[in-house]
């Protein structure tokens, strides 16, 4: 068996020991005599699972007792209609554009009431933060957007913006349990896991109560109402079981790593390492405001697409696998989940150093 080093934005790589544990236990789960994608969702057994997973999560995130956490599916990209649907009251919504998926939840929202633009930074291909200190916030609006860590671009907020009382919503899809955050400034967390926390086909969604109702806007699906499924445990319909579980696998190795403190500890260690080196290379550079750089997506680019293609084929062959930049960026596209191993970032910079020196330029 060789794995290679995967640095694909999502579905991304797991932890090599939650694999293991998952391998361990596909033919009969802890004695249960069947596979967890086999057992009923309803079962004493998964039970155990996807509430332990909850609490795990729980312990990891210091989540306040008021929020609720749900286990959804539709990919974030279906959050992006969930939100609006279930918040806004006064159908007005502030949005901040740092990306492709927050201009996506944008445009969503748009068909759902009045969404409003407060700043953006396509301007300059959403390479920065903008400045979200005093925002064109009004009194009617139910809430702010964020895409806090933006995935194709590499930018991340380092504080949040100043929503001036109103309730903030953060697609933390991309940084989920990246470091610690604190949950109570938030009114909704939610993201899909299959970028820093397990495979596809779940969102995970931490809402403060209040905000769970039946006042909801009319056409609402059943499905999509959070009362739904917070009345169920997440249990409404059969839930992506088999997801939900190795998320819970992960929760516990992230436990055993020293939770999210010592995550954010080793994660900028990651990040520098490449960072440093993008800094000092003359042959590679990376594409964003350095206050603004994201711990978890680093693009960078040679200058030349004859360059960039020829990298991104030798390191292919290496074993370096994933590196494209998405399809609107070009160039190339780390991303340094948790489950990457620092000494994966050290050997890709050794490998981009002997690049840079045969292509010397
Ligand atoms: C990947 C991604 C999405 C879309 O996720 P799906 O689960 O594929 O819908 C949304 N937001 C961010 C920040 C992402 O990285």
């Amino acid at each position: 068996m060789s794995r290679v080093y995967n640095f694909s934005a999502g579905p991304a790589v797991l932890p090599e020991e939650v694999l293991k544990e998952a391998a361990e236990e596909m033919m009969d789960y802890r004695g249960s005599g069947q596979s967890v994608m086999e057992m009923s969702h309803r079962s004493k057994v998964y039970d155990n699972i996807i509430k332990e997973a909850e609490q795990d999560l729980r312990d990891l995130m210091n989540i306040p007792d008021n929020y609720k956490v749900l286990f959804l599916q539709g990919g974030a990209s279906q959050f992006f209609a969930e939100v609006p649907m279930n918040m806004m009251k006064n159908k007005k919504a502030g949005y901040i554009i740092t990306g492709q998926w927050a201009k996506k939840a944008f445009a969503e929202a748009k068909i759902y009431g009045e969404a409003v633009k407060l700043a953006s930074s396509e301007d300059e291909t959403f390479s920065y933060i903008p400045d979200c200190a005093d925002l064109p916030i009004t009194d009617d609006m139910d809430y702010v957007y964020i895409c806090e860590n933006n995935t194709i671009y590499g930018t991340k907020f380092k504080t949040l913006p100043n929503t001036k009382g109103k309730d903030l919503v953060a697609d933390v899809s991309s940084c989920f349990l990246s470091e610690p955050v604190d949950v109570s400034k938030y009114a909704v967390i939610y993201g899909g896991v299959q970028k820093n926390v397990g495979p596809a086909g779940c969102v995970i969604a931490i809402i403060r109560e209040d905000l769970i109702t039946d006042d909801v806007l009319p056409g609402t699906p059943t499905m999509l109402k959070w009362k739904t499924q917070a009345d169920n445990d997440s249990l409404y319909n059969t839930p992506p079981c088999y997801t939900i579980y190795i998320c819970g696998k992960v929760f516990k190795w992230l436990k055993k790593m020293g939770g999210l403190e010592k995550m954010k500890e080793i994660n900028e260690k990651k990040a520098k390492i490449l960072y440093d080196y993008l800094d000092s290379s003359k042959l590679f550079k990376g594409t964003v405001r350095k206050e603004d750089r994201s711990l978890m997506n680093v693009p960078f680019v040679t200058g030349s697409d004859e360059l960039n293609d020829k990298f991104i084929k030798e390191a292919t062959e290496r074993g370096f696998v994933n590196l494209k930049g998405h399809r609107s960026v070009g160039g190339m596209r780390a991303s340094i989940y948790n489950a990457m191993p620092v000494e994966g970032v050290q050997k890709l910079v050794e490998f981009m150093k002997e690049f840079e020196e045969k292509n010397n330029v």
